[in-house]
């Protein structure tokens, strides 16, 4: 196991690479509470919800165009029954709140491997904790199980440690039905998008989250989706593109928000989430995208990050 000290050298060369990308604040490796420092408030601290990490799609931003909507990419924590879930593993995730980095426990449900799902994983401040244990839960992709997927991913030369080097427990898991985290049952069907994706619904004991990005809602998927979200309390759902920018982006494995916003309308959901959104989307796009959403349905907004959306009455 290496060293506190350690690692923030290791990670001294990557660290201004990450911040060009500008979704890592530079206070975040200041001192020995990384990452911590300026994270959210934890106003939610001990109340049912979610807080949202990051919500943009495909690469990180930053810049005066961005402060509403965040320019992190996906990572919310979900406060269900007591337990403490973490949606994907995107550069929010280095912006965990202050007041679970002392948790015994944290678990990490993975959609699927792709760099704006994982790459917040290593500077993730829980895992500088000693007494950190973060369940990581993933499907099979590309013929790689859990472990394999986020060792193949944080490996030398691209990255000069992996999550089992940090101080806290990382424990994998690979997902092959619907399980539990505490009193949380957790269940997930397969999306559309390349290389696979897992959608997954989290049922507690008052309130149902239904969380699907990186998904384009085909024909064969769309009513099995439906079935899957019917009634939830919460959907977060792709809704990266306008229905002009669709035109020639079929295949990349997204939804246009307009679209999204119908099908949560059909699947009834009491409050619609519209996440992942476009690098190339300013504040102001996305207030434009918004009112064309919630033309379509009432209950639909777009994600920002630092939000956090209540799940409970
Ligand atoms: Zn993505
Ligand atoms: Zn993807």
């Amino acid at each position: 196991m290496i060293t506190r000290r350690q690692f923030l050298k290791g990670i001294a060369a990557e660290s201004a690479a990450l911040l060009l990308t500008g979704s890592l604040c530079a206070e975040a490796f200041a001192d020995d509470a990384a990452g911590a420092a300026d994270a959210p408030a934890s106003e939610n601290a001990g109340r049912d919800g979610i807080t949202v990490l990051g919500t943009r799609g495909s690469l990180p931003v930053s810049g005066k165009d961005f402060l509403r909507f965040g320019g992190a990419t996906t990572c919310f924590l979900v406060r269900m029954d007591g337990e403490l879930i973490l949606l994907d593993a995107g550069t929010g995730m280095a912006r965990i709140p202050k007041d679970v980095l002392s948790a015994p426990q944290i678990s990490l449900l993975l959609s699927h491997p792709h760099v704006d799902h994982m790459q917040g994983i290593p500077m993730c401040p829980y895992l500088s904790q000693k007494t950190a244990n973060l369940s990581v839960y993933a499907a099979e992709h590309g013929g790689l199980n859990t472990e394999s997927q986020i060792l193949a991913f944080f490996s030398p030369p691209l990255w000069p440690i992996n999550p089992t080097m940090m101080p806290g427990k990382s424990i994998f898991h690979d997902m092959k039905e619907a399980f539990r985290i505490g009193d949380v049952l957790v269940e997930f069907m397969e999306g559309v998008h390349p290389g696979g994706v897992s959608l997954f619904k989290l049922t507690g004991s008052r309130k149902t989250l239904v969380f699907a990005t990186d998904c384009t809602l085909t024909d064969e998927l769309r009513p099995k989706l439906q079935e899957f979200a019917e009634g939830c309390d919460v959907l977060m759902i792709d809704g990266q593109y306008s229905d002009d920018e669709w035109k020639g982006r079929e295949t990349y494995g997204h939804t246009r928000w307009t679209e999204a916003a119908r099908f949560g309308q059909d699947c009834h959901a009491a409050c619609v989430k519209i996440i992942h959104h476009d690098p190339n989307h300013t504040d102001d796009d996305l207030d434009a995208a918004e009112s064309e959403a919630k033309a379509v349905c009432r209950q639909c907004s777009f994600a920002r990050e630092g939000e956090i959306i209540p799940l409970q009455d």
